[in-house]
């Protein structure tokens, strides 16, 4: 009876493993091809897969019998996602890539034209004329008008269908398979409000004085960190990103070749990067849409550490291969980017003298303030818009906006062009959370190694601490590991 289950769990995670690779093949295409692929049908059949009643009677028997420790995680992350997909009704998932689509669709407009979103991204980072910046900033309106209403109907949607299963609200269910509650996420928001203030003020100060702004504008904010606490394009080619990362690999003890990661670096995508981790470990792949600068090496070093931190799983089992926190396998990739802000980094692959490199490195908790605090700022928005859907959204989003941030939209249509919420459900948190954990990682290797750059023993630990088992720990186990915390 014992092994039955067992092996039912087994033949569980393959069909679920098949239909992921399927998936991942077909999201590619629509990537890397621009081809029509219908995304829904693959996340119907993934739900339907999970809602079989075998599978949540095979889960409840191995989690209450007399099983291992490795069976039960298997049925404890599978339980998850079958709770998760309990609340995936036909209606949200068509919605949702409704909404896609249109956001795909829908380009931005800057004074009469059709402009691609990364140049309006491009525009805020870099633009020195201010009036240009916040026309820029501006240029959703299309979007907005699409958004308004479906956001809404999605942000209920998703609300009523969990509260349908029991739980007070819709965050409150999506955060429960990452062992946390919104009570204790505010908490760690808080903590992290009270780490970043300083340096968060400091920031706009500086960037007040220095562009005689008179007072921080939303058009403003990406291009004093932008300004402040990056260095210039043209001491990061795009042509001495993959040799970089090569390099770095192979003073790690390691070799890029021999890893078989695909990398594709000629991608028309509107994101900087993407990694698919199509089969786990043999096919994985990453997409990016390469140019020169310090952003674009760090999205390239990101996707990079998505894939070694799946290529290296020993896991045979589909659950432990993809089980892990959303935010734990984001930092997972963000331990890899932080590396190109490393003094030695800069030291060894740009000609930036050592004024330049003391200036960015001095600069980085400014910019980590800055990018953990809109987390922050739009994942508050967000778990408010669940809980009322039909409320007034815009003083909702204003009012983190000033907490966190230091300003306000006063602008009641800025809440609807906010589409990453309604694409990725409760993921922005993830990105605060990945960031905090990744200087806790390499904090812990500077510890124990010194410099983590050309030594092998650091690779060594991120496999035997971070990949290997899979999600066999959870990441309160795993920080704790490393002496690390939320
Ligand atoms: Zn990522």
């Amino acid at each position: 009876m014992a092994v039955e289950a067992v092996e039912k769990l087994g033949d569980i995670e393959d069909n679920l493993e098949e239909l992921s690779a399927a998936e991942g093949e077909d999201v590619f295409d629509l990537y890397y091809r621009h081809a029509d692929v219908d995304v829904a049908a693959h996340e119907k059949r993934r739900r339907d897969a999970l809602l079989a009643p075998e599978v949540a009677a095979t889960c409840e028997a191995i989690l209450s019998g007399d099983y291992g420790l490795v069976p039960k995680r298997r049925a404890k992350i599978i339980s998850d996602w079958v709770t998760q997909a309990r609340a995936e009704t036909d209606e949200i998932i068509d919605l949702k890539n409704e909404i896609q689509k249109i956001v795909i669709e829908t380009k931005p407009t800057l004074d009469g034209e059709e402009i691609p979103r990364h140049v309006k991204k491009e525009i805020l980072l870099k633009e020195r004329d201010r009036d240009r910046r916040r026309r820029a900033f501006d240029a959703e309106g299309k979007l907005r008008e699409e958004l308004a209403a479906r956001g809404r109907r999605l942000y209920r949607l998703r609300n009523e269908a969990a509260r349908a299963l029991g739980y007070d609200d819709y965050p409150t269910l999506a955060l429960a398979p990452e062992d946390l509650t919104v009570a204790e996420l505010k908490s760690i928001f808080e903590k992290y409000e009270r780490e970043t203030g300083g340096k968060y003020r400091e920031l706009v100060a500086e960037g007040i004085e220095r562009f005689k702004l008179g007072r921080l504008e939303p058009w403003d904010l990406n291009y004093v960190v932008e300004q402040l606490c990056s260095a210039d394009d043209k001491y990061f080619p795009k042509e001495a990103a993959l040799p970089s990362l090569a390099e770095v690999v192979k003073n790690l003890g390691r070799d890029v070749a021999s890893m078989d990661i695909q990398i594709r670096d000629d991608a028309d995508i509107p994101f900087g990067g993407l990694c698919f981790a199509i089969r786990i470990p043999d096919d994985i792949r990453i997409l990016l849409n390469l140019k020169d600068g310090m952003s674009d090496l760090r999205v390239l070093y990101h996707e990079f550490g998505h894939a070694v931190h799946r290529k290296f799983t020993t896991s045979k089992n589909f659950a432990l291969k993809t089980g892990d926190a959303g935010f734990f396998a984001e930092a997972m990739a963000d331990t890899w980017a932080l590396l190109v802000d490393r003094r030695e980094w800069l030291r060894a692959f740009t000609k930036m003298n050592e004024g330049e490199i003391a200036r960015v490195t001095d600069a980085s908790e400014k910019a980590f303030a800055a990018r953990v605090r809109r987390f922050i700022a739009i994942q508050s928005f967000e778990v408010d818009a669940y809980v009322d859907a039909e409320g007034d959204l815009a003083a909702a989003l204003d009012s983190y906006a000033e907490r966190f941030l230091g300003f306000r939209y006063d602008d009641a249509g800025r809440w609807s062009e906010q589409y990453f919420p309604l694409l990725y459900p409760m993921y922005s948190k993830n990105y605060a959370l990945a960031r905090v954990i990744q200087r806790a990682v390499h904090r812990h290797m500077e510890g124990e190694f010194g410099e983590p750059l050309g030594e092998p023993k650091a690779f060594e630990y991120l496999v035997d601490r971070f990949y290997a088992d899979g999600a066999l720990h959870t990441w309160r186990e795993k920080l704790a590991a490393v002496g690390a915390a939320l």
